[in-house]
């Protein structure tokens, strides 16, 4: 394993550390796991803590950050709730940002790669996997309590509404955070990427205060990430979360 020179920690989440090589810039996100590596990532030991290459051109999230993303970023001790989990690569990493006193809900409908995400979960123990379609949220919506943010990547035609519609139900209050890793080729052919993105603004900023959108080219082609915190608007004439929330939310069911 080669040992990376100096991390600093990352202004945006006291649990991701860049490292400078040169002229480029690595990012590592502070283990919650343990080994082995989850997709091949590199794991390094800095100031008696345990870090994991947290790779551009794996994850949009990184990319985005990489790109110098200037919107909500998962931090220590808040819940996410995370749409197209896959098999937990980006996940692992969202989970070791918002920490062991975090706690992050990965939804994924594919059983393929769920399997995969049930058995990265019991190394990962803040990862709680949900078997379950992001278009119908009320019916995982007693599995996963209200959220400080919402990250979603599940490269739909509708993969704004299904956004909104999870955002809205989950999120626990104006100021939450929304994040999207947007694939504008599941968007039909009728306009270039940078149409599609403009497009989906509009709509996030129905119930979103925007970021600047980052271009993940050339990690993720044709992608972006869009996001930024809620605003009063996105809960229509949801009750608050208080009155919502009479009953203490179950954790995913975990292997035994
Ligand atoms: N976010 C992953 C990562 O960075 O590690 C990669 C996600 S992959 C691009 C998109 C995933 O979204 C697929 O695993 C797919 O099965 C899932 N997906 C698509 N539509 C979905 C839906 N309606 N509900 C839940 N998962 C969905």
């Amino acid at each position: 394993m080669r040992v990376p020179r100096a991390f600093a920690a990352d202004r945006r989440s006291p649990r991701l550390a860049r490292v400078e090589i040169g002229d480029r810039t690595e990012l590592f996100t502070e283990t919650v796991g343990a080994p082995p590596p989850v997709y091949g990532e590199r794991w390094a030991d800095s100031g008696g803590r345990s870090f994991r290459a947290f790779e551009p051109g794996r994850s949009k999230l990184s990319a985005a950050i990489v790109r110098e993303w200037a919107g909500p970023v998962p931090v220590p001790g808040e819940t996410w709730l995370y749409l197209g989990a896959a098999s937990g690569t980006t996940a692992s990493h969202v989970a070791d940002l918002v920490g062991p006193a975090g706690r992050v809900y990965a939804v994924e409908r594919s059983p393929r790669p769920f399997a995969r995400l049930l058995a990265l979960a019991d190394r990962w123990p803040n990862l709680y996997p949900i078997l379950a379609d992001a278009r119908a949220p009320r019916e995982f919506a007693y599995l996963a309590p209200p959220v400080d943010g919402v990250y979603a990547d599940i490269a739909q035609p509708d993969q704004v509404a299904i956004v909104l519609a999870n955002a809205a139900l989950f999120l626990a209050r104006a100021g939450a955070a929304v994040v999207m890793a947007l694939k504008t080729a599941s968007m039909g052919r009728d306009r270039d990427p940078e149409g599609h993105l403009a497009v989906a603004e509009r709509e996030l900023a129905r119930g979103v205060a925007l970021a600047r959108s980052v271009k993940l080219d050339p990690f993720h082609r044709g992608h972006f990430v869009v996001g930024g915190r809620a605003e009063a608007a996105l809960f229509g004439e949801r009750p608050p979360v208080a009155l919502r929330a009479t009953r203490a939310p179950r954790p995913a069911p975990r292997r035994p």
